[in-house]
């Protein structure tokens, strides 16, 4: 058995990003994650890098300047998956923010984002809004703020990207094996016990350092029984987004808005040639894999979007999948969720009789290298080694290293790539789009379409299994190549697709099966909700509802 420095728990953005920083600090990490690399709520979220405009309201002036550090690091670092989106905030005369409020709060932000690359912020009147976005309800339009943030749409290649990152550093990566308790030693934990979810298989790995990196799950991780009680920790929030084709009046730019009904900020995003709406903010309690969009949350977004494009008149008829998440928020009893800080913290078990294991709580997909930088800092601190410098800050990501989009697409185009196939693997892989592509020159056929509406090969399929570390049908169509996102989810495709990954895996019929239940089965997180359901009634209402979701 190796013994590691550190294990991480959990394999969304902020584990993945802690052990890549980690591993090129030369520490030996060991990921656990029960799952699949970005398969909790990392890939549930709105998909926006961004500064964190609200939490001007709550005067949280610390979090957006890192939060904008980090947007700016990311357009540098990852120019391929987070880039630049303008965003569209709209005042209408029924509004409860002024628009004296608004310009200050994006005087603030500029202010705060000092060294950006993104223009700043500009005020526009009623009739340059319209020309912009000729959607928008004119009823009460006084004007609207136009300023800059960043976007992630495939969050999940981001996940990807650092989690292969990680292992080219020397990380080993354990998916779909769920930590079920400590290994105490001493009184101190010394690792912790596993099961592998596909065999049954019990495990234990050691490391003087146990980061719990669990998200939404971070109370959860533990078996009852197998530790002393914990202070509970999470007070997650479900949040979730509908997701549409574009329809008439739907705008190009993110918009970025106040319910009518409550007054909480809402958000139409173009996202994958599609319309995103979102989000909701409802206490939750149970297992976050449970989380769905009920039927409250959807006629709520659905109200709004309509009041703020009379020609949309969307229906649940033209939801073509919902997306829903728990934010893995601190537990604060008694204050609102759309309040709670979004500034996360390390937590040290040692008081509550678990020395050696910290637990981290809370972070946004946007901070997730900073986050990450804290938690390494922590970890050399706690094995006594020298404080070794984080390089993450000025560090490309694999796909943009040497990344020119355009001499790319040329490339691979040259190398026999039709332009919607180059385009894809470009915008998909950055500069890895060269190794993806490299396979089809030993076989040709791995240059064929097998999925038409997104122009997926199965060149793409092969790096997943070979490359990327997908284990099972679901972690290839829902975190590598996200053809789960398509209308259809694949479905339509599952024989070519199936026809690529049998000989790359030598999967027998019998786990052929298994694979295309165990995805329909995952399919049901993107379920539409039944109107006979259980509905939300409220969502983050309270003193200060006003103050609106914070993702
Ligand atoms: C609706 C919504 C919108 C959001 N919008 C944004 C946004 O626009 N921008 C932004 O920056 N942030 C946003 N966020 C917040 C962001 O998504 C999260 O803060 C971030 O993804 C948290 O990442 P994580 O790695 O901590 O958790 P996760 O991604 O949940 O990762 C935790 C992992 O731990 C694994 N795990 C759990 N238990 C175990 C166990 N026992 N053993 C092994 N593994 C285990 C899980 O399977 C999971 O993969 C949003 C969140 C929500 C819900």
């Amino acid at each position: 058995m190796t013994t590691y420095d550190l294990i991480v728990v959990g394999a969304g953005i902020n584990g993945v990003g802690i052990a890549l920083d980690a591993s090129l600090r030369g520490l030996k990490v060991a990921i656990v994650e029960q799952d699949d690399i970005c398969s909790g709520v990392s890939a549930w979220s709105g998909r926006l890098i961004h500064g964190g405009l609200r939490y001007l309201e709550h005067y949280d002036f610390g979090l957006v300047r890192e939060s904008l550090v980090e947007r700016e690091r990311l357009f540098r670092n990852a120019p391929h998956l987070v880039v630049p989106v303008p965003l569209l905030m709209p005042s209408f005369a029924h509004n409860r923010r002024s628009r004296w409020l608004v310009e200050l709060g994006m005087v603030l932000y500029d202010v705060l984002s000092f060294g950006k690359t993104p223009p700043t912020h500009r005020m526009l009147g009623r009739e340059r809004v319209l020309g912009r976005f000729p959607g928008i309800s004119r009823q009460g339009l006084k004007g609207a703020a136009l300023f800059f943030d960043g976007q992630v749409a495939l969050a999940e290649r981001l996940c990807v990207e650092l989690a292969v990152d990680a292992v080219a550093n020397g990380a080993d990566l354990f998916l779909h094996t769920r930590v079920t308790g400590p290994v105490l030693e001493g009184g101190h934990v010394v690792g912790v016990t596993a099961l592998d979810t596909r065999t049954g298989e019990e495990t234990q790995f050691r490391a003087p350092v146990v980061y719990n990196v669990a998200g939404p799950w971070i109370d959860r991780v533990f078996l009852p029984g197998t530790a002393p009680e914990q202070p509970r920790l999470n007070g997650g929030a479900k949040g979730s987004h509908l997701v549409v084709e574009r329809f008439p009046g739907a705008p190009t730019d993110v918009v970025y808005y106040e319910s009518r009904r409550d007054g909480r900020l809402v958000l139409v995003i173009p996202w994958m040639g599609r319309i995103m709406i979102g989000t909701t903010d409802v206490r939750f309690e149970d297992d976050p894999d449970l989380a769905r969009c009920d039927i409250g949350e959807a006629e709520y977004l659905l109200d709004e979007v309509n009041a703020l494009i009379p020609e949309a008149g969307l229906t649940m008829e033209d939801v073509l999948y919902t997306l829903s998440g728990v934010r893995p928020l601190p537990y604060e009893p008694g204050v609102p969720e759309s309040s709670i800080t979004r500034t996360h913290v390390l937590h040290d078990h040692a008081a509550s009789g678990l020395p050696g294991l910290v637990t981290v709580v809370g972070g946004k997909l946007t901070t997730f290298r900073q986050l990450a930088q804290d938690a390494v800092d922590d970890v050399l601190r706690r094995l006594g080694r020298p404080a070794t410098r984080c390089t993450t800050g000025t560090r490309p990501l694999p796909g943009a290293v040497e990344f020119a989009p355009e001499d790319l697409r040329v490339e691979l185009i040259a190398h026999g790539a039709t332009p919607d196939v180059a385009a894809r693997l470009v915008t998909v892989y950055g500069a890895r789009s060269r190794d993806v592509w490299a396979v089809t020159e030993s076989d040709p056929r791995l240059a064929e379409i097998v999925h038409a509406g997104s122009s997926m090969t199965g060149a793409e399929l092969v790096n997943a299994v070979i490359v990327e570390h997908a284990v099972t049908l679901t972690d290839v169509l829902a975190r590598r190549t996200l053809t789960a996102f398509e209308p259809g989810h694949g479905l339509e495709s599952l024989d070519a697709i199936l026809a690529v990954l049998v000989p790359a895996t030598g999967w027998d019929d019998s786990r052929v099966a298994d694979e295309v239940a165990g995805y329909r089965q995952w399919l049901s997180h993107l379920a539409i909700p039944d109107p006979n359901g259980p509905r939300s009634a409220s969502f983050g209402a309270g003193p200060t509802s006003t103050q609106g979701a914070r993702s």
